[in-house]
């Protein structure tokens, strides 16, 4: 059982537009992403399907934010969500996971907390 602190935040997911090449969705051969779990942004890139607007929130994502979440989707996620740098990802800090924390009134992670080796929500 991992204690990774992105097992009880969930932040990012409900923080960002989370868009990738369309592609990347399930109606295209090799594609991972369920596409109906997506919207079309521009005639290139598509979004996870809550994310594309003002209070964002995947619609993958499930449990609370702050409390225990996970991904509904982790092995079919993105490459966005694959290449997010989460808070510890090569021991450093992340920016922008704090700045989702701050905007969900979580407290900041610590400085530098364990170093590689943590991952973003999984699938139960
Ligand atoms: S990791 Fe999963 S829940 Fe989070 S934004 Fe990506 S698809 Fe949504």
């Amino acid at each position: 059982m991992s204690d990774s602190p992105c097992l009880n935040c969930g932040a990012c997911c409900a923080t960002f537009r989370v868009s990738f090449y369309w592609g990347e969705s399930d109606e295209v051969p090799g594609g991972l992403v369920p596409q109906r779990l997506t919207e079309q942004v521009t005639p290139h890139l598509s979004c996870m399907q809550g994310t594309n607007q003002p209070s964002p929130r995947c619609v993958a994502l499930m449990g609370e934010v702050g409390g225990g979440v996970r991904c509904s989707i982790y092995e079919k996620r993105s490459s966005t969500c694959r290449e997010f740098p989460f808070h510890g990802e090569d021991g450093q800090d992340s920016p922008d996971c704090q700045r989702a924390r701050a905007l969900h009134g979580l407290p900041p992670l610590p400085s530098n907390p364990r170093g590689p080796g943590q991952e973003p929500p999984v699938a139960a």
